[in-house]
């Protein structure tokens, strides 16, 4: 659809009733003028709330699952009216109870069954964004807006890695467009939840957390959208996470790869894979404040004309550093890495930054420190025999480190960038553990002391020059 933009409201975004008027307000004048289809987080901090629920349920604890439940229920209960008028909260508070109900459902056989099943988890954990998906389209009814909540389970096909599902394109545009087209034609406005899909044979799936962007990138693709606003709580892409550098500036324009680079090293402000699908129609992208609309945000596109040097600088302490090292220099480095770097693909964990040097060939690589375990397992078992037999020196986990990286399409070919990069970071004393650079030039990815992250972030900001 040529004039279609789709709409995605972060959890801040839709916070309180009334953060959720301003969404609505938002969408509403924007659907005057064009086709939109909304797509919705939960309420902030709901997500968390709700895996809190069912770690509870999983170990047993009636008393923590009760009051959480009770905090779901009042959280919404009162957005709720303080949204809507008195004549029309009976059916959307019966809703809301509806909802919660088929959670508590859910949460409570995990605590007969003490267990937590992946696949339960994303059903239920997809109840925030279904709350906030009915609240709000129902604020766009009550302002009068005709509007209808969508569940993404009927619209987003993916595979089946519960907690992190990857779409399947073609199942999607055809699921997708046979039940918004329809909507649109008639004159409403979809409000459709952030973060979930299923699989073809219909089994609730999550995209992983923060997948409410990637949810609205793949509407945004399966629809041929014009353009993709992503609303949140700070004025667009900056040069630096704004809680750590005092001195951030807004980029203007961003490309695709760079704000692809900046989210998988740790920039919260997109997920990782929400560029991936809009890659070959080119929809450009808006990144917002619905806090002050009235900025323009940054626009991300294919390509810009000009790439200047560094662009911004990102960071992440949730990581950790694996090392391995042959145990004596006849036997093939190379060999070892491969049997790693194998069952680590197998184990589907991504690896953030690699690398190798020396003769005796030990290599180290970093992974999120969520994945380290499956990491660990993977690798143990890859290699059990040369471990078990001292081939290979026992597995060494360093989690005390943070990841910094520096991305911008300019720094091609700029000399002398990364040493001056290298010295500022070291002058604040702050010590460099490994160095890796893809030949693309486009991020280079510096692990250090974890102590020593926000300094040598703030000296790197400095050095190149990003700030005001
Ligand atoms: P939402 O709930 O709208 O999805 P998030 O909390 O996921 O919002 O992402 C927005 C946050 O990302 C901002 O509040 C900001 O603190 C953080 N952030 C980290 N790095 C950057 C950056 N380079 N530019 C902008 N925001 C960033
Ligand atoms: N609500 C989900 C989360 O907190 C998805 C999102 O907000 O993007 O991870
Ligand atoms: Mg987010």
């Amino acid at each position: 659809m040529s004039n279609l933009v789709v709409m995605k409201f972060g959890g801040t975004s839709v916070g309180s009733a009334e953060r959720m008027r301003i969404a609505a307000q938002l969408a509403a004048e924007q659907s005057r003028k064009q086709p939109v289809i909304v797509v919705v987080s939960a309420m902030s901090r709901i997500t968390d709330l709700l895996l809190d629920t069912m770690r509870h349920a999983e170990a047993g604890d009636r008393g923590g699952m009760e009051a959480n439940l009770a905090a779901l229920r009042s959280r919404h209960e009162e957005a709720c009216r303080q949204l809507l008028p008195q004549t029309r909260r009976g059916p959307v508070l019966a809703a809301i109870q509806g909802l919660i109900g088929e959670f508590e459902r859910i949460v409570n056989g995990m605590a007969m069954l003490n267990e937590r099943p992946a696949r339960s988890v994303d059903e239920a954990v997809a109840t925030g964004e279904r709350l906030s998906a009915l609240l709000l389209s129902e604020s766009l009814n009550a302002d009068g807006t005709p509007a209808v909540a969508v569940n993404a389970w009927d619209l987003v096909v993916t595979d089946a890695v519960f907690g992190n599902a990857s779409p399947l394109m073609e199942p999607t545009r055809e699921k997708a467009s046979a039940a918004l087209r329809p909507l649109l034609e008639q004159g409403l406005l979809p409000v459709v939840t952030g973060f979930n899909g299923s699989t073809a044979d219909g089994r609730p799936t999550t995209l992983g957390r923060g997948g409410s962007d990637f949810s609205a990138s793949i509407l945004a693709a399966a629809l041929d959208a014009s353009e993709l606003w992503i609303w949140t709580d700070v004025d667009g892409i900056m040069s630096a996470d704004p809680r750590l550098v005092p001195d951030v500036v807004v980029l203007e324009e961003v490309t695709y790869a760079e704000a692809a680079e900046l989210a998988y090293n740790g920039a919260k402000v997109l997920h990782p894979r929400t560029l991936a699908p809009l890659a070959d129609k080119r929809i450009p992208v808006w990144s917002k404040n619905s806090f002050a609309p009235e900025k323009p945000g940054t626009r991300i596109v294919p390509a810009i004309a000009q790439a200047t040097g560094a662009r911004a600088v990102t960071s992440t302490a949730k990581v950790a550093l694996v090392s391995l090292e042959p145990a004596s220099a006849e036997l093939s480095g190379v060999q070892v890495m491969a049997r790693a770097l194998d069952a680590i693909a197998r184990a589907d964990v991504e690896i953030m930054a690699l690398s190798s040097s020396s003769y005796r060939q030990s290599f180290c690589f970093l992974v999120r420190a969520e994945e380290l375990e499956r990491t660990l397992q993977a690798v143990e078992s890859g290699l059990a025999l040369e471990l078990a037999h001292g081939y290979v020196r026992p597995i060494h986990v360093d989690q005390d480190v943070g990841l910094l990286a520096v991305v911008g399409e300019g720094m091609q070919g700029k000399p002398g960038l990364a040493g001056r990069i290298f010295t500022a970071i070291s002058r604040e004393e702050v010590n460099i553990i490994a160095i890796a650079q893809g030949s693309n030039e486009l991020t280079i990815a510096i692990v250090v002391r974890r102590d020593g992250l926000e300094k040598a972030v703030q000296a790197v900001h400095r050095e190149c020059a990003l700030g005001r």
